[in-house]
């Protein structure tokens, strides 16, 4: 499953950073999650609880931030929401992604000694 992997690759990211800085452990990860992302929330929450058992993250919450899709006009930089026609009522050129596709690890709030 889609969202198995992406906690696989979230926890390697983690275990990574936290070993760079030296943590004892880790107390909440803070992720952004795309609506146009394809990822569930919920099948992430469950993947991570499956996952994070013996690693670093064992004790830490996860918190998701859902972010809405944007669009942008490449040529005028005007924002066009959702549900419009994905093109721009100026310049005629078909909208840009500007946000909501992504996934990211924002923060890791972890004890460092
Ligand atoms: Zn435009």
């Amino acid at each position: 499953m889609h969202e198995y992997s992406l906690v696989q690759a979230l926890l390697e990211q983690v275990d990574r950073q936290a070993r760079a800085h030296r943590a004892t452990a880790v107390h909440r990860l803070h992720v952004s999650v795309g609506e146009l992302s394809g990822v569930e929330v919920q099948l992430l929450e469950t993947a991570y609880d499956t996952f994070r058992a013996r690693t670093l993250c064992a004790g830490a919450a996860l918190e998701v931030r859902p972010v809405p899709a944007r669009w942008a006009c490449p040529g005028c930089g005007q924002e066009l929401r959702a549900g419009q026609a994905l093109r721009c009522p100026d310049c005629g050129r078909p909208a840009r992604l500007e946000a909501g596709d992504e996934i990211v690890l924002d923060r890791i709030e972890m004890e460092v000694p």
